[in-house]
């Protein structure tokens, strides 16, 4: 599916009227086309600021909600970044283009593997994909300048917390997966961590262990 020039300008008008105005966001945005990570019945509705079904019963987010989450982690070009919940990739995509390396992980293997071959199709080169249980982190190579988590959970999973730099930023939503859930941006500092309250959101659950696909 391909998407006309005009269709793509009012995507990002779009995020720009919702508060996505970073610049560097905004330009990974343009450079990620979403019909990449979008198959089969809702292809048609890639550019529209929607979450829309993918595989295993999960959901790829919502453009805006992308945007103002990856505005908020503050990412620069020299950060290492661990996003748990890969989806369908697209976030992981936009992480790609303004970091150094993104390593992204599911529960789902089904998941993985499309991303994975999704990635290498576009020639996206710095972006290593695992299966497991993304709340244990991935003590190999942290710490972690950015943590990006993209589903909920009722509190901060603690080995994220621990895998952070100091300085370090991580976003994620939290509350009860029936619930509207707040978006919150953690800080760790030289003597803890801070909190900070973005907005609601409404994400898939962070579940334990591995899915059966
Ligand atoms: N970031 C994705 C959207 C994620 S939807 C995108 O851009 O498309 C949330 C994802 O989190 C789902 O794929 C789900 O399988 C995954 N997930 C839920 N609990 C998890 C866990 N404990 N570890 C890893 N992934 C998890």
């Amino acid at each position: 599916m391909t998407f006309d020039a005009a269709t793509k300008m009012q995507f990002l008008y779009q995020l720009r009227s919702k508060g996505v105005t970073d610049t560097r966001v905004l330009t990974a945005m343009e450079q990620v086309d979403r019909a990449d990570y979008v198959k089969g019945t809702f292809a048609d509705r890639a550019y529209e600021d929607m979450p829309l079904p993918i595989a295993c019963g999960q959901t790829i987010s919502q453009p805006s909600v992308v945007g103002l989450m990856t505005q908020a982690l503050q990412v620069s070009p020299r950060d290492k970044v661990l996003e748990i919940g890969t989806g369908s990739g697209y976030q992981a995509a936009i992480l790609s283009k303004l970091a150094r390396r993104v390593y992204t992980v599911d529960r789902y293997r089904r998941l993985v593997h499309a991303a994975r071959a999704t990635f290498e199709a576009k020639d996206i080169t710095n972006i290593t994909t695992f299966t497991a249980d993304g709340s244990h982190g991935f003590t190999e190579q942290a710490p972690f300048d950015r943590i990006l988590v993209t589903a909920a959970a009722e509190d901060p999973p603690g080995p994220l917390l621990a895998q952070l730099r100091v300085g370090g930023i991580m976003v994620l939503p939290v509350g009860q997966s029936d619930a509207v859930q707040s978006l919150i941006r953690v800080t760790r500092l030289e003597t803890g961590y801070d909190y900070d309250e973005l907005r609601s959101v409404r994400f898939v659950p962070l579940l334990e262990g591995l899915g059966q696909e």
